[in-house]
């Protein structure tokens, strides 16, 4: 396991170091890792929050490497990701890419990208070639960005190392979330890069728990909905999260939410009168 000291350099491979943000918490883990892709020409992914310390750290790093960076990559633009593209940008004159969330709430709301990139939208250079895999769930607006010459994806909070992402309705999606996992099943993965935590070297093995684990979760929601009968959200979540500490039944009502709402789309369960209930 490698430390996470804010400002420091960690050499991660040939191509790509890491500089994590000084934002440690409960959110945000050790911090924002920001990524630095490349040797003579730079692309960084996920500036992190508007600090001008970190982003200080940024260019202190391209410019002893005589790198200039040319391309700000955000994965999604929540406040821990994004705010620091422009500030970023201020000082190097790069390409902010990345997409607008769908509902504005807890965004960004300063992101401007100066490429809007879709799915399999991607930049190349004689050293790297970086892909968007649109992966919503944790938010609408959310990108991988796979590195095409390591098989390492860039996963954003799509899959954080040791800690289970937060979906928050309306641009948190269980549906998609999962739907999107599986879809990285499908790409060559060697490592996995996320934006808080350590580097991960089983990608196949880590995507299959974080889909098992949602998995058992819905099994558990629909075992407690038969127990209880009709009831709200608030009665469901300490149930169905009995096993977590209280302090985090507010985000656990989140994810909950988001649960019943795929099993919703699913017609497995329906809500009536602000009770829950399983499909007749
Ligand atoms: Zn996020």
């Amino acid at each position: 396991m490698s430390s996470f000291i804010p400002g420091e350099v960690v050499v991660l491979s040939q191509r790509v170091r890491r500089i994590t943000a000084p934002n440690p918490g409960m959110m945000t883990g050790p911090g924002t890792n920001t990524y630095l892709v490349g040797n003579r020409e730079l692309a960084v992914i996920d500036p992190g929050p508007s600090n001008r310390e970190h982003i200080e750290a940024i260019v202190r790093t391209a410019d002893a490497m005589h790198a200039p960076i040319r391309w700000i990559l955000c994965t999604h633009t929540h406040l821990d990701h994004s705010p620091g593209a422009n500030l970023l940008r201020d000082l190097t004159d790069a390409s902010v890419i990345g997409q607008i969330a769908r509902h504005p709430n807890a965004q960004d709301p300063l992101f401007t990208p100066d490429q809007h990139w879709q799915h399999g939208d991607f930049l190349q250079t004689d050293e790297f070639t970086l892909r968007a895999i649109h992966t919503p769930g944790h938010a609408s607006n959310h990108l991988c960005f796979l590195l095409d010459e390591e098989e390492l994806l860039f996963t954003g909070d799509h899959i954080m190392e040791g800690s289970t992402v937060v979906i928050a309705p309306p641009d948190g999606d269980m549906k998609a979330y999962i739907d999107a996992l599986h879809g990285l099943k499908q790409l060559p993965l060697r490592h996995l890069a996320p934006a808080h935590g350590n580097r991960i070297d089983n990608p196949q093995q880590i995507i299959e728990a974080l889909i098992w684990h949602r998995k058992m979760r819905e099994n558990k929601t629909l075992d407690r909905m038969r127990q209880l009968g009709p009831c709200s959200l608030e009665t469901l979540t300490p149930s169905v999260y009995d096993e977590v500490p209280a302090f985090l039944h507010g985000i656990a009502r989140m994810s909950l939410l988001a649960h019943l709402l795929k099993l919703e789309q699913e017609q497995t369960v329906r809500q009536q009168d602000g009770h829950w209930r399983i499909s007749d």
